[in-house]
């Protein structure tokens, strides 16, 4: 029992003893834990604070770039309002810069237009522009010639436009050097020039027609020549449209007519109106191609042409259409020139024997006394006024013996007081072949047609010739072609001939006797010029 308490006291003794060890070993244990910690803590409270300063500093370095750029986006929206309001400063100055420049253009378009029109009288009332076509398939073909230029090849080709003013044509005589002649217009065109480029030509001659003159194109050359192409297009005859792929192609008469309607459509609407006309005159005789029988079927009816009390031609009971638009036009001049008539010659299955003149008389409407606000240059105006007050009546009475006029007709506004009207007059022709008779080998009826032909177009040279001589007496009378164009070719009225060559060798004699035309034409340019120095006696007669 004593040993037990003993050992039970030894081993209590013990116990405490491990246990003050234990604890002594568990503090020393924390203390080291705890400084281990504490040294931990402090590590990462430094590097804490390292990276607290690093991210202050960025974010520091940040903010500061993040204001540069706010500075900078706020500087450039300055600038930029800025620049938009130099942009509006220069946009109202060129508002009025554009509105002055107009304002001058305007100007400026009216000085142009009455240069134009002295220009165009300076250069005389008629020029002349020759027109040479391509070379063509049926060119090779065996045809009648002088026996001098049988051993030629036909096909050669002798007409050349050597520049814009200028025809060559190489002369060769078997036996003789080759001679070169030349011959100047106030416009030639090669053989590839366009139906575009030849109606530029002729535009500006419409103006004219608006600003109050008469005018007249011709064609004048040997059948074949391309006469028909130059003036309606291509073998459409009787088929003329602009809604053709072919627009392209189309002569002078339709363009002419487009452009007449493009140019009113810029005019007060209601003061210009056209009525059409189409005639041919065939063996000195002038066919109406738009009268039509009792039926409304159109056929051609012979009219005679006369000289009025005011010395102008008139074909009285002529038919006048009135048109609206071009294709209108196209519309009638069609039906007109399904009854042409037509004779096949030896030289082309085409040729046409007969002159075909399109008229398109345009009646201007002009209200008080003033023609001013019409046209701009005094001389014209007084022209006009000093016209329209003295041939109006009569040609007001013969408006309403012939023409077909329709309910919307201006020409009933007649009545209104004050009111004048003024008619100028556009003659497109397409003359009948200039070729000999030899050449066509015809004979019989044929002979006489070609003979008639031959004296129209040497009346038509007199007349020029008188005109360019200044004669006081202008044989216009002497056929009907001439008497029929004398309001378009005499007096202030301006003429533009078209002269259409075939360049090869076969028609030599032909295409020299055209240029040789056309030349004596140009002489009365010079005699024009004169005649604004010295006043002439009147020409019409
Ligand atoms: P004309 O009326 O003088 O007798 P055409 O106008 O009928 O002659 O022309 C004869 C032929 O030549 C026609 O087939 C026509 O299409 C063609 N032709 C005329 N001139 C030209 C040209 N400049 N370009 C192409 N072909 C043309
Ligand atoms: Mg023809």
């Amino acid at each position: 029992q004593g040993l037990a308490g003993r050992s039970t006291k030894e081993v209590l003794q013990l116990y405490a003893a491990h246990g003050q060890q234990m604890k002594l070993q568990r503090s020393s244990v924390v203390t080291q834990l705890h400084g281990a910690i504490k040294k931990r803590l402090k590590q990462d409270l430094k590097s804490l604070r390292s990276f607290a300063l690093e991210l202050s500093k960025d974010f520091q370095r940040q903010s500061k770039t993040c204001l540069y750029q706010v500075l900078a986006a706020v500087q450039g929206i300055q600038l930029q309002n800025e620049a938009m309001q130099m942009f509006q400063i220069k946009a109202f100055d060129l508002e009025q810069s554009l509105q002055e420049v107009t304002e001058r253009y305007e100007k400026e378009k009216q000085k142009r237009k009455a240069l134009h029109n002295s220009l165009v009288e300076l250069r005389g009332n008629i020029r002349v522009h020759c027109r040479i076509r391509p070379l063509l398939p049926f060119d090779d073909a065996a045809g009648h010639s002088g026996s001098q230029d049988r051993q030629r090849n036909f096909s050669d080709k002798v007409a050349y436009a050597a520049d814009d003013e200028t025809v060559l044509v190489k002369c060769s005589r078997p036996g003789h050097a080759s001679v070169n002649k030349t011959f100047q217009f106030e416009r030639v065109y090669h053989d590839l020039e366009s139906q575009d480029a030849v109606f530029a030509d002729v535009a500006p001659l419409l103006t004219s027609l608006l600003d109050g003159y008469n005018v007249c194109i011709m064609a004048y050359g040997q059948t074949g020549s391309g006469k028909t192409y130059t003036m309606l297009g291509p073998q459409i005859e009787g088929n003329l449209s602009f809604s053709t792929e072919e627009e392209s192609e189309l002569g002078i008469i339709p363009r002419a007519t487009e452009e007449v309607f493009r140019l009113i459509s810029e005019k007060p609407p209601g003061s210009y109106w056209v009525e059409v006309s189409v005639v041919e005159v065939y063996n000195n005789e002038i066919f109406d191609l738009l009268a039509k029988n009792s039926y409304g079927k159109v056929f051609g009816v012979k009219r005679d042409v006369v000289t009025t009390r005011e010395g102008k031609s008139d074909v009285p009971l002529l038919t006048h259409e009135t048109v609206e638009n071009a294709s209108e036009f196209l519309h009638l001049v069609n039906k007109g020139l399904q009854l042409r008539v037509t004779h096949p010659t030896l030289v082309h299955a085409h040729s046409s024997r007969s002159h075909l003149v399109v008229t398109l008389t345009i009646t201007t409407v002009v209200f008080g006394d003033n023609f001013g606000t019409l046209w701009e240059d005094e001389q014209t105006s007084q022209r006009l006024n000093k016209e329209a007050s003295c041939t109006f009546p009569q040609k007001m009475r013969d408006n309403k013996s012939t023409s077909s006029s329709r309910a919307s007709s201006p020409v009933q506004l007649e009545a209104t007081e004050k009111m004048k009207q003024v008619k100028t007059r556009l003659q497109l022709v397409d003359l009948a072949g200039s070729e000999c008779v030899g050449m066509s080998g015809v004979t019989g009826a044929a002979l006489r047609e070609t003979s008639f032909i031959n004296r129209s177009l040497s009346a038509l040279a007199d007349v020029l010739g008188a005109i360019a001589e200044q004669r006081p007496h202008v044989p216009y009378r002497n056929s009907k072609l001439t008497h029929l164009l004398q309001d378009s070719v005499g007096g202030d009225a301006k003429l533009l001939v078209m002269l259409c060559i075939s360049p090869g060798q076969k028609y030599l004699t032909e295409s020299m006797q055209s240029l040789g035309f056309g030349s004596r034409a140009r002489q009365v340019h010079r005699g024009q010029v004169k005649k604004k120095n010295f006043p002439v006696p009147s020409k019409a007669k």
